[in-house]
């Protein structure tokens, strides 16, 4: 492999673990510039990205090349731009291929990615009624189910739905003002107008809109001025007939730090879920990406890799540019063994195998609390709970040892561990909220 081969390589399996959003952010125009005497130098654009790659990304980066080359032991990263002669060679990638950072423009006046829309959306028993719901509120807006509530695990296709929405509306009721927000966002926007004393603008802005998406909403959980404003701002909308549409990564009454005002607005309109796709929508779906992209592989391909990525339709895509990568680099096209071969170490890649550290963390993050809140011996009720759920699930999930599970929360012993097991078990039972909860947690351990 050259320097070009080698990081497309690393480049196809990061696309796998990481948001579109975040990929090209950070990885787009870096590249190998040289590897010698065991130590890779990565060109890089800015400080920024040399920042994060070296903090957030570097143990990845080298556990990678170092599966592809095992002499490199080492990564470095420099800022500059590309020697001039490298530039001939960039061209091994067709313009069909995500990895070239296909930019689509961001709709400037609604902030809605065009590539998002129904046409391209495919739809099976695991997304259908969130699906028609969407279609009748863009026939409709502000007239049949508002608020909408989309919610569904990491990678099922929350954002592109509501986004399709917006662009349907966008397209059809021209005089409509559609606007597309992040929840981290809109947080940072209300922060920045207290900050600034612009909450009034701030307020004058979203009041004018007819058709307000807020994604991920779950991140406004435990922000208080930022639940607060959008309170105020969801009643003035829905008195005036104008649609909200919301997504999250769980329903709202699986939020938790969310005023429970706004949990009440949120279930007055239509809650509907996303699951994750059966085998035949996972092949529907390749197929139609790989239409899109103007590429096919064969049946048997589709049939391999819809049958090993199961829950998360970004992975799905990420495989579809693996093989797409492969045919550029080969000239011809996987067959299945070579598919099995390339998959092979990403089925069984590190961050595949779920760790204690992950179920702690992603308990942690749902119940709002700090990993080392959870780890430790209080006996607060808002940890308690918490506290067992995860030794619950280091036992149910992990099949971790009980004294080991002990060990981990500042050394209990055993006997806590038992007691947590047997206490969740045998809530959730009864508990129908906690049996959810607790589905809810899993999908996030094994999705994100
Ligand atoms: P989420 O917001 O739930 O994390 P996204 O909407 O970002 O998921 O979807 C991840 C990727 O999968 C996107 O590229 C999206 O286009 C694609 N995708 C998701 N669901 C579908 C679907 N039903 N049909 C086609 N593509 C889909
Ligand atoms: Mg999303």
């Amino acid at each position: 492999m050259n320097n070009q081969e080698l990081w497309q390589a690393v480049l196809a399996q990061i696309q796998l673990n990481i948001s579109q959003a975040n990929f090209s952010t950070w990885f787009k125009n870096t590249e190998i510039n040289s590897n010698k005497e065991g130590k890779a130098l990565v060109l890089v654009p800015n400080s920024f990205v040399k920042e994060w790659l070296q903090n957030k990304y570097n143990n990845h980066i080298l556990k990678i090349l170092h599966d592809l080359d095992e002499n490199i032991k080492e990564v470095e990263y420099f800022i500059g731009k590309k020697p001039v002669e490298q530039k001939t060679e960039e061209i091994v990638m067709p313009e069909t291929d995500q990895l070239e950072f296909q930019e689509f423009k961001i709709n400037k006046d609604t902030n809605l990615n065009p590539k998002y829309i129904f046409e391209t959306f495919v739809v099976g028993p695991f997304n259908e009624m969130p699906h028609a719901a969407a279609i009748a509120v863009s026939k409709k807006p502000g007239l049949v189910y508002n608020p909408l509530f989309i919610y569904g695990g990491v990678g099922l296709g929350k954002t592109h739905l509501i986004q399709s929405i917006g662009n349907e509306i966008d397209k059809n009721f021209k005089k409509k003002k559609v606007r597309y927000v992040p929840s981290e966002r809109f947080t940072s926007e209300v922060v920045s107008a207290i900050k600034n004393q612009t909450i009034d603008q701030f307020k004058q802005k979203y009041r004018e809109i007819d058709v307000l998406i807020l994604d991920d909403v779950q991140f406004i959980a435990g922000k208080e001025k930022t639940q607060e404003e959008f309170f105020h701002l969801f009643n003035v909308l829905y008195e005036r007939g104008k649609q909200i549409i919301l997504s999250s990564d769980r329903p709202p009454r699986a939020i938790n730090s969310l005023a429970e005002r706004l949990r009440s607005r949120f279930e007055g309109g239509m809650i509907a879920d996303i699951s994750a796709p059966d085998l035949e929508t996972r092949i529907a779906i390749l197929k139609t990406k790989a239409q899109e992209k103007s590429v096919e592989f064969g049946e048997d391909i589709y049939q391999y890799i819809a049958g090993v990525i199961k829950s998360n339709i970004r992975e799905l895509e990420g495989a579809l540019n693996r093989l797409m990568i492969y045919q550029n680099l080969n000239n011809k096209k996987p067959d299945l063994e070579i598919t099995k071969t390339l998959f092979k170490n990403i089925l069984s890649s590190p961050n595949r195998i779920i760790t204690p550290k992950k179920v702690i963390q992603v308990v942690a993050d749902f119940y709002d609390l700090k990993e080392k809140d959870l780890l430790t011996c209080s006996r607060k009720k808002e940890i308690v709970k918490p506290r067992q759920v995860a030794m619950y699930l280091l036992r149910q999930e992990l099949k971790d040892s009980f004294p080991s599970i002990g060990r981990k929360f500042s050394g209990k012993d055993h006997t806590t561990a038992i007691h947590s097991y047997k206490k969740i078990l045998k809530e959730m039972e009864k508990d129908k909220k906690l049996e959810e909860e607790i589905g809810l947690i899993k999908e996030q351990i094994f999705t994100s």
